[in-house]
């Protein structure tokens, strides 16, 4: 029957235990030989088996353990039976068998400690040979030695026996050094352990029988404690713990361990101990054994203190770098930017350019497709930059998805190799599961005049990044005009959970045009935090920290709730405006957003068909399980769904099909270069024709002159959004704005693409 992991056989030590007691209590003869063997080789018999059974990851250990165990068990067949036949036992052929058993079990223990730990710990090896080299003073002192000294002819003898015991210890030493200091955490090795000191017990007992006389003639009244080694060897190998016992064990600790030290400690003490012991007895203490003895020891302590000195050096080493590195990438951390940043002002005479780059909607990558594709984005992206401003330059990462990066060159220069990081980054990156491209985005602030510290001008970068966000080629250096609202500082967003609940948060709207006829359909909703002291601050500048606290559930509720409001009060006006609102990826996972939608919906009595709602290409990208449900349910709702921002995701319209969306909004940074430009108007040529085929209309945004507009109109695009044709203005300039728009639009639309400025 095989014994459940875990549970000590006990039955096994019944029945060893017995035996060897039966041993014990049996007279001297020929029926205690035969016990005595019988037992040996049911030891070994055991231990076979429980290799076999157990299947242990690496048998080899166990099995050279196993031919230690059963050379023992040999010699001692050898010595019963020349005993038997009247030979002088001791020493014999059989003393350089058991011998050879030392060897054998020897190799099987350092086997299986570099199974258990292939890295030898030479800290652990050391302390192993102190407590050996203490022992087997110690047992030198008191046994060994006398045993040298006493009268007789069998010179031999003594040094045999002497052998048994420096093997019984130097196995001890060995088992110490497997367990590496700590306590075994496994049964067998206990066993082992206590197999090995009976053994030591017994060849002791066995040395001193000269003045020990209860010992009996060659130890034949302990041949029960040898007989309990063996038995406490094959019950070691055939325990179910050597399968774990055999698995690579965690490194061992670098920590000083203080209990290990207070454990050598006491060892040490044990060596003037043997001494005074010796005194207190009256004798002469071994002066020369002591004084060998402490020499070794002493030359061991100070290579261990040596050894400590180094591995404690090399750890701080290590810890002034993990100090400066980022965990996740490898990169410099933000510590260490700032240093670098202080050391190159320092040097002075050259500006200091500092580039901050962010992968722009990295909290919906992380969002849709899992924190693990995250962090590998993170380190593709780490290495591609580090890789593209080669060795001159400094690349860090500052926080999340936003990196540090310091380059040897003027401010235009700066902006070029801005240019080359994006065009690295642009290329989709192939991660373990998935492609994944993403939009980067980069300011730039030159030091000292942007600023005088890391702080500063990382600070200033960030409000540069608001400004490259708009722009189609994703850089912006800072200048002093930009709004410092670019940036949020971490106080300022514990404001935003308050400004939600007093008005701060505000809606304006952006009107939309049906391109056929210049009139005003729809406008979108674009949040602005009307700031009591830094102004109105950018969806940009709020949105993403939002997203990352999860406050956007609620601040899309709120926007879609003022844009109902708004939309119903038109309604009564008699102003037929659809409004669209814009999502966020966290609505689209939670499954409650549609009831929230739906009671928005009855709350202001509005209809389905008056409301539009905007997801990104990315949110579209959505693990279909999660997401589909939802955008599901909102489309049976009535309402209409519209891909935001199309063409600068990684989706493909054939993906976007199979999802319940109607519209496309194509992303400004390709209307904007429409005129003139032949790879923007083709592609957005190119995507109005396909999603008509599909069923789809589209929307271009982006739109900041009639030129576009007329392009657009040759190109029969659907409908238009823009500061050409409106900008977002709070709901009470709208119908100001729309007045304005039907005024001069229609007007514009009948005039035509101008020729030569047609795009091929
Ligand atoms: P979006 O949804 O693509 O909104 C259009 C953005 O383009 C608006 O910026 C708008 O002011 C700007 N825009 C419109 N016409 C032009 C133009 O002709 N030229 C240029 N350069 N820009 C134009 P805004 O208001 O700063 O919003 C930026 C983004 O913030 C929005 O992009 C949207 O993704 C997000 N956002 C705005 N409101 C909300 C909201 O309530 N919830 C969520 N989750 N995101 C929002
Ligand atoms: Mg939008
Ligand atoms: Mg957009």
């Amino acid at each position: 029957m095989r014994a459940r992991a875990g549970v000590a056989p006990w039955w096994r030590f019944a029945v060893g235990g017995s035996a060897v007691a039966s041993h014990a209590l049996l007279p001297v003869g020929p029926a205690r030989d035969v016990l005595y063997v019988a037992i040996g080789v049911l030891a070994v018999a055991a231990a076979v088996v429980g290799i076999r059974r157990h299947g242990p990851p690496h048998r080899a250990p166990w099995a050279i353990l196993t031919c230690g165990l059963a050379v023992w068990v040999a010699g001692d067949t050898v010595w019963i039976l020349r005993e038997r036949l009247g030979a002088d036992p001791f020493p014999s052929v059989a003393d350089a068998v058991s011998l050879l058993g030392y060897v054998l079990l020897a190799v099987g223990i350092v086997r299986l400690a570099r199974v258990r730990n292939p890295a030898s710990d030479s800290i652990a090896v050391l302390d192993a040979v102190l407590v050996g080299t203490v022992v087997l003073a110690v047992l030198w002192i008191s046994a060994v030695g006398p045993a040298f000294e006493a009268p007789g002819p069998h010179g031999l003898a003594a040094v045999v026996a002497a052998a048994y015991t420096v093997g019984d210890v130097v196995l001890l030493t060995l088992l110490a050094y497997l367990a590496g200091g700590s306590s075994f955490r496994s049964r067998c090795l206990w066993l082992l352990w206590a197999g090995l000191a009976a053994t030591l017990a017994a060849d002791v007992l066995f040395e001193a029988s000269t003045t020990l006389t209860w010992v009996g003639p060659y130890g034949v009244r302990i041949e029960w404690l040898w007989l309990a080694g063996y038995a406490l060897l094959g019950l070691a190998v055939a325990d179910c713990s050597i399968v774990a016992a055999s698995e690579r064990q965690p490194p061992p600790s670098e920590r000083v361990g203080l209990s290990r030290l207070a454990w050598l400690w006491v060892v040490l003490l044990a060596l003037p101990g043997a001494a005074v012991v010796q005194w207190l007895a009256g004798e002469d203490p071994d002066s020369v054994e002591l004084a060998v003895a402490g020499c070794v020891v002493v030359g061991l302590v100070i290579t261990r203190m040596l050894l400590m000195a180094r591995r404690m050096v090399a750890q701080a080493d290590r810890l002034a770098a993990l100090a400066d590195a980022d965990a996740l990438t490898g990169l410099a951390n933000v510590r260490a930017f700032s240093i670098e940043v202080a050391r190159r002002l320092e040097d002075g005479g050259r500006p200091v350019p500092v580039l901050l780059v962010v992968l722009d909607r990295f909290t919906e990558i992380t969002e849709t497709l899992g924190h693990r594709v995250g962090d590998e984005l993170l380190r593709a992206a780490a290495d591609r930059m580090r890789d593209a401003v080669g060795p001159s330059g400094y690349v860090a990462r500052i926080s999340g998805e936003r990196f540090g990066v310091l380059v040897d060159t003027g401010p235009q220069g700066a902006l070029d190799r801005a240019g080359d990081l994006l065009l690295e980054l642009a290329a989709p990156f192939t991660l373990s599961d998935v492609s994944v491209s993403v939009d980067a985005l980069v300011g730039v602030a030159v030091g000292p005049d942007d600023g005088t510290d890391a702080e500063d001008l990382l600070q200033r970068a960030d409000v540069a990044l608001s400004a490259a966000r708009t722009r189609p080629e994703r850089v912006a250096r800072y200048t002093g005009r930009m709004s410092a609202g670019g940036a949020l500082t971490p106080h300022l967003m514990t404001e935003l959970a308050a400004a939600l609940e007093n008005g701060e948060i505000v809606v304006h709207y952006q009107p939309q045009i049906t391109v056929r006829t210049g009139r005003v359909h729809g406008v979108e909703a674009l949040v602005r935090w009307q700031h009591p002291v830094h102004g109105l601050l950018p969806p940009a500048s709020f949105i993403p920290a939002a997203e990352r606290t999860g406050l956007i559930r609620p601040l899309t509720l709120y926007v879609l709730d003022r844009a109902l409001a708004q939309a119903a009060q038109w309604r009564r006006e008699e102003r037929n405006l659809a409004v669209s609102v814009n999502l966020s990826v966290r609505d689209l996972l939670d499954p409650a957003f549609v009831h929230d939608v739906r009671r928005a919906l009855d709350r202001y009595g509005v209809g389905t068909a008056s409301l539009e709602l905007e997801i990104t290409e990315t949110m579209a990208m959505v693990d279909p399980n999660r997401s589909l449900e939802v955008l599901e349910a909102l489309a049976g709702l009535g309402v209409l769904l519209s891909v935001d921002d199309y063409g600068t995701g990684y989706s493909s319209l054939a993906y976007l099909q199979r999802l319940p969306v109607q519209r496309l909004k194509i992303d400004r940074s390709f209307v904007m270069g429409l005129v003139g430009d032949g790879p923007s108007a083709a592609i957005v040529r190119s995507t109005i024709e396909l999603a008509r085929n599909l069923g789809m209309t589209v929307v271009a945004e982006g739109v900041e002159d009639d030129a576009t507009l007329l392009t657009l109109q040759e190109m029969s695009c659907d409908a238009a959004q823009g500061f050409g044709i409106g900008h977002p203005v709070p709901a009470d300039e709208i119908p100001d704005l729309v007045a304005a728009i039907e005024e001069r639009i229609p007007h514009v639309l009948r005039q035509g693409v101008p020729v030569g400025q047609r795009p091929l």
